[in-house]
């Protein structure tokens, strides 16, 4: 496993080597941005984009949803999955925004998890994005990824989650996320991934692995 200043080192080459550090999401509102992400559970980005362009025009803030009816939303969702699901929770949640937060995301990990369909993953990367907060999402993607690299040895997205938590400075956490889903989705892929190119595959364990067979 890398000592702590190594991983340090590796983040930052992610970083530094990524081509865009902006969420390929599209938004223009924070309230915007909390409901691409609650549409994206399961769903490509670009499926999500999709969906939310027109929405978009009508849909800014949380008072702008209340008065919808259900049936409504759902028909700009029906091409994503659990759209019916989803298209619930952002009504529920507008509603709430406009009851008991005056219409502002929450800017702490407890409160933003009483939103409807926020989890600890989705809460992670909202806060991140909206107000630069310190926090990796850790999905199994990122979970793949640091453990192919060396960077820690665990068993569950979960214990990655704790390792990077209390392992990885705030500095680093604060800019490294976005980057890190960009290395995963193009890079390191979880089939295939592009280790020949990859500049990370001179320190990678994986890699060594495989050369060693
Ligand atoms: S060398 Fe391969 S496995 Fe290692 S980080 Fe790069 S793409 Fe991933």
């Amino acid at each position: 496993m890398k000592k702590v200043k190594e991983s340090e080192e590796i983040f930052e080459l992610i970083y530094t080597n990524s081509k865009k550090i902006k969420t390929e999401l599209n938004y223009s509102t924070p309230f915007q941005f909390l409901i691409a992400v609650i549409m994206s559970a399961q769903t490509t980005d670009k499926q999500v984009n999709i969906a939310t362009k027109d929405f978009f025009e009508k849909v800014k803030i949380p008072e702008d949803l209340v008065t919808w009816k259900l049936e409504d939303i759902e028909k700009y969702f029906k091409s994503l999955n659990y759209y019916k699901t989803k298209s619930k929770s952002i009504l529920a949640t507008a509603k709430l925004l406009t009851k008991d937060y005056k219409s502002i995301i929450p800017n702490s990990l407890e409160e933003i998890q009483k939103l409807p369909w926020v989890g600890i993953k989705t809460a992670k990367v909202v806060l991140w994005v909206l107000y630069d907060a310190p926090y990796i999402w850790v999905d199994t993607h990122v979970h793949r990824i640091c453990n192919r690299i060396g960077i820690c040895t665990t068993k569950t997205p979960e214990e990655t989650d704790k390792f990077l938590e209390i392992n990885i400075s705030t500095e680093t956490k604060r800019k490294v996320h976005h980057a890190l889903v960009l290395f995963w989705r193009y890079t390191c892929t979880a089939r295939n991934p592009k280790c020949e190119s990859c500049f990370l595959n001179n320190t990678c364990e994986y890699y060594k692995s495989l050369k060693s067979i």
